[in-house]
């Protein structure tokens, strides 16, 4: 008998793998344009972190985000991060 499985999404700060629902995804549009996805549905290529202010700030120190997507990640997408954890 086959277990269904839930598809997992590694975490670019603590490395940890979580279920896509407990993840935040940033999506680099093929414009090279930077997008927080809540949908999991938008285009491009994809980097996860968890939803929470820890990898938050260690992904902001380790660059796991630009390595991920391969692009500087402004200010401006942490902030938005930020704030979506903090209204949560
Ligand atoms: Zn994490």
């Amino acid at each position: 008998m086959k277990k269904k499985r839930i598809p997992l999404r590694k975490c670019v700060a603590c490395n940890g793998n979580k279920p896509k629902g407990q993840l935040i995804r940033v999506v680099k549009n093929k414009e090279g344009y930077l997008n927080i996805d809540l949908t999991g549905k938008m285009n491009g290529r994809g980097a996860y972190i968890c939803f929470n202010k820890e990898c938050l700030e260690k992904a902001k120190k380790n660059k796991g985000l630009n390595r991920a997507l391969k692009i500087e990640i402004p200010d401006e997408i942490y902030d938005k991060l930020n704030d979506m954890i903090d209204s949560n």
